[in-house]
């Protein structure tokens, strides 16, 4: 099937990170496999400007969902990927942000490797992180948070889930940082669950289409979580962040800097 390109004698397949959205968050390791692939499989959610990247002559397959396409299913990319590395291509996987966090990475991975076909992972930055840092917030903070959870809002089908409640006392208790990935459209059994224990005055935040030009974000506390969503439109792919890491941020605001900053640059305006 993809044996009309030019291909390298034995084939292997690259599980590339293409980080959150901003093409310059690639990692040179990324530019180097996307530049020397023969075969591109593109996930959801990649930016198409890191395929500037790509050689003219490599083919590229868009594998995702969105913009209105049905999903191509995970079964038929495991095989066009085998597929195209016995054919001696070599395939390079993009996916969103880190291969490994939420990416069934791992399932590829496992597949791959059951076919005997050589496997590498190159990592990327995921989403989680880049949507915190967008806002100037550390995931971790002395005062404020011992570590950080990367967890999931949606479930594979059958799967109860996320414990949410054991999820809000651990974080309570050990001090941690929650950042959820896929949570939008579970947002009120989410605020239900950690309700239970953490305080509903606990800072949260949403991050949409983080790292790129028409990134949006929304602050509140979790108590009001699904009504700050509402309230300001905000939908997938999002990042929701839970925790006091965000304190600095919330005070931040409510200090209105927009105001004294117009009022003392007028004041300078008079007195020059
Ligand atoms: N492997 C990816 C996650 C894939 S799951 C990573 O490491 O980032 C898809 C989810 O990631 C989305 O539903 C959303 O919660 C999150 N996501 C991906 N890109 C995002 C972005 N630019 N801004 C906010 N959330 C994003």
């Amino acid at each position: 099937m993809f044996s009309t390109h030019p291909a390298p004698a034995s084939g292997s397949v690259v599980l590339v990170g293409a980080g959150p959205g901003d093409p310059d968050l690639l990692t040179l390791k990324a530019v180097k496999a996307i530049a020397s692939a023969t075969v591109l499989l593109v996930d959801d959610l990649v930016n198409e400007a890191v395929l500037a990247h790509a050689s003219s002559n490599a083919r590229i397959v868009h594998v995702g969902k969105r913009g209105g396409c049905a999903s191509t299913p995970q079964a038929f990319i495991e095989k066009l990927m085998i597929q195209a590395a016995r054919e001696g291509h070599r395939v390079v996987r993009l996916k969103g942000g880190d291969p490994f966090v939420f990416g069934r990475g791992g399932e590829e991975v496992e597949h791959l490797q059951r076919e005997g076909i050589a496997v590498e992972i190159v990592n990327g930055i995921t989403s989680g992180l880049a949507a915190v840092t967008s806002l100037n917030v550390p995931l971790t903070h002395r005062d404020h948070a011992h570590g950080v959870v990367f967890v999931t809002g949606h479930a594979k089908p059958g799967d109860g889930g996320t414990d949410w409640v054991a999820l809000a006392h651990c974080a309570r208790q050990a001090r941690l940082t929650l950042v959820i990935y896929m949570g939008v459209s579970s947002a009120n059994s989410i605020e239900a669950g950690l309700l239970a224990g953490l305080p509903s005055e606990t800072p949260v935040a949403i991050v949409q289409h983080a790292t790129l030009p028409h990134q949006r974000h929304a602050t509140g506390t979790l108590g009001t979580l699904s009504a700050t969503l509402q309230a300001h439109g905000l939908g997938s792919p999002a990042i929701m962040i839970v925790g006091d890491v965000l304190k600095g941020l919330a005070a931040q605001q409510g200090t209105d800097s927009t105001q004294w900053g117009a009022a003392t640059a007028l004041d300078w305006v008079h007195a020059a």
